[in-house]
């Protein structure tokens, strides 16, 4: 009998971006080069025209320009390296397009959407409530040991579906974004200062939005002050751009640069990695894998994959297990975890239900090395991080499952219920039986039907 899955070394392909009309006439020296991509991102579907021209149907521009204005809680941007991976082998069709994993969370459309239940009703905008948990403004500190460091609020390329669309981007039709309040250089030192009197934490990630979007001098040094901390033992600085934008590692400056880095945190006993956010195998390609291993040569420690689960882009265990080869076998990088899609407005149609996550992770056992082999987690609002196994009870029905946590946040210091409550996560409605979507329907009213 046939494994379930047939493992095969596929070589990463770079799709030649002469097959698409807009740039037909653009060189090799150009498409490496980093200005060029930050210049001709693709930001509207007027720009998106220019690039596919008539190879895709006004309906799919129409639909996308309908999602901006409705639905979308990001605004569009997508740099041409990225764009270049959405119907990687060929010219791109209107169909093809549409069924594409990568246009399917990086272009979403208004049809995408899912129509009776566009969010859930227990959504919200911070779903995870970072806010909540700034020790100083952006820096969360939800875990006993780590932090994250929102250094800034803006990316190289916005994903539709962003867990902090809250914050990151331009604000949109439906979302006025919030802006951070303190100056960022008083934030930065607020941080740092924050580090300094809080010996407990030993792990810093380093986030925003996504680094590659701090000016190079400034992020260098940002992490040499973090390495003046004494308690500061892992550093992980977050940047999708490392697919998205891989012309970006690749630049002379950021390579010097995270050479410096990489030989002080030797020095000091620091670990220094780069977590990176690939959902999709396609968007592996040679130029990912160079400006992996040209990090690699720079001295980091360790690149890890942070994906997340996202119906129509990565939801069979053939995907999770193509991708996860990709990044192993072609680009060196450490499939890590998969998330489940957080419980943002309008995320309904990408999420996935506990179940089919524990399904999935079930499915990817056996055939990774046991140390890259990605574990699923659900990021439960209040709790982190859990592996989707570790749930403490499941209401099938009407899809709300329920978490314990093992340490508290400042939020509860003097809740002494804190241990001891279970913290709720809800499935998609459409993922329910009949009588798990009547009961929301009849439940939806009020409070709750503001957030659909
Ligand atoms: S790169 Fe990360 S922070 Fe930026 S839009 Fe995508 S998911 Fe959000």
């Amino acid at each position: 009998m046939e494994q379930p899955y047939v493992y095969r070394r596929r070589p990463l392909v770079e799709p030649d971006h002469r097959r698409l009309p807009g740039w037909r006439d653009v060189t090799d020296a150009q498409w490496r080069d980093v200005q060029w991509q930050r210049s001709h991102c693709v930001k509207n579907a007027r720009q998106l025209r220019s690039v596919w021209g008539d190879l895709v149907d006004d309906r799919f521009y129409a639909d996308l320009e309908r999602d901006q204005a409705e639905r979308a809680t990001m605004s569009l941007l997508i740099p041409p390296q990225m764009l270049n991976t959405i119907v990687p082998d060929g010219p791109p069709g209107t169909d093809a397009v549409y069924a594409d994993p990568v246009r399917r969370y990086m272009l979403p459309v208004l049809s995408d959407r899912d129509p009776a239940w566009p969010s859930h009703p227990m959504a919200t905008r911070d779903s995870l409530h970072e806010q909540e948990m700034w020790a100083v403004e952006g820096l969360t500190h939800r875990y006993p040991t780590k932090v994250l460091a929102e250094l800034l609020p803006t990316c190289p390329q916005y994903c539709g579906h962003c867990t902090r669309m809250d914050l990151v981007g331009n604000s949109t039709p439906q979302v006025a974004k919030l802006k951070f309040a303190v100056k960022p250089t008083d934030r930065l030192d607020a941080m740092i200062d924050y580090l300094h009197r809080t010996p407990g934490v030993r792990d810093v990630v380093v986030s925003g939005g996504d680094v590659a979007n701090l000016p190079w001098p400034r992020l260098e040094s940002f992490v040499a002050r973090l390495f003046e901390v004494e308690s500061v033992r892992d550093i992980r600085l977050a940047s999708k751009a490392l697919m998205g934008l891989p012309q970006h590692w690749l630049s002379d400056e950021v390579r010097a640069g995270m050479e410096r880095l990489s030989t002080t945190a030797r020095a000091r006993g620091v670990s220094l990695a780069i977590h990176t956010h690939v959902n999709a195998a396609q968007q592996v390609t040679p130029l990912v894998a160079e400006a992996t291993a040209a990090m690699f040569e720079a001295g980091v420690r360790d690149v890890r994959n942070q994906g997340v689960l996202l119906r129509g882009t990565n939801d069979s265990s053939a995907a999770l297990l193509d991708l996860s080869f990709a990044l192993l076998d072609g680009a060196g990088i450490m499939p890590y975890y998969f998330y489940l899609c957080d419980m943002i407005p309008g995320s309904e149609h990408w999420r996935l239900a506990v179940w089919q996550a524990q399904e999935l992770q079930h499915a990817i056992m056996g055939y990774l090395p046991g140390f890259a082999t990605p574990r699923i987690v659900c990021d439960v609002p209040y709790v982190g991080k859990r592996w989707v196994h570790q749930l403490d009870e499941y209401d099938r029905e009407r899809g709300i499952s329920y978490w314990t946590k093992n340490y508290t946040t400042a939020l509860e210091r003097s809740d002494p219920a804190a241990l001891s409550r279970r913290y709720e996560y809800q499935d998609p409605i459409h993922t329910l039986p009949p009588a798990g979507q009547e009961w929301w329907r009849a439940h939806s009213t009020g409070e709750l039907a503001g957030a659909r």
